[in-house]
């Protein structure tokens, strides 16, 4: 279940499951965490192949959120799909990362990705509220490099 190796605990772990769990409670939007320890690409050119290589393409409404982190290139990056971007400002992913990173500072990873979590799901409530019928269209889960190839 915990795949983070030494990353987050496992409480901490089901402490950012229960967080997505929420966050997507009143909206049709998924949110999915990724976390790896090493990675030698381009922390960006990674975290979009991250974001299609867990079908977060896929839903329905294009609204998948991907909060992508890598420990030793230092990199946290938020991924919206085209459905939700097209409804943000080009910098909003900007100002939740910058949240995120100040708790990263002080070595509060799982605090910093709840954090970002809760912040990403109010935005995807403000935009998809849910209606009805709320499918999980993207598993809960956080993964890690091994959960790819
Ligand atoms: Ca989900």
């Amino acid at each position: 279940m915990n795949k983070q190796k030494g990353i987050l605990s496992e409480v901490e772990t089901a402490q950012l499951v229960q967080a997505i769990q929420e966050a997507e409670l009143r909206t049709s939007g998924e949110i999915r965490v990724h976390i790896e320890q090493i990675q030698k690409k381009v922390s960006m050119d990674r975290a979009v192949e991250v974001f299609y290589a867990l079908g977060m393409d896929k839903t329905i409404n294009r609204n998948g959120v991907l909060l992508y982190v890598c420990m030793n290139t230092h990199s946290f990056i938020i991924i919206g799909d085209e459905g939700i971007n097209k409804q943000v400002p080009g910098d909003y992913w900007n100002t939740i990362k910058d949240e995120v990173i100040s708790f990263f500072k002080e070595g509060k990873i799982k605090d910093g990705l709840v954090r970002g979590v809760e912040l990403v799901g109010q935005k995807l409530v403000e935009l998809y509220p849910s209606t009805g019928e709320n499918k999980d269209e993207l598993p809960n889960e956080i993964t890690s490099h091994e959960d790819l190839w």
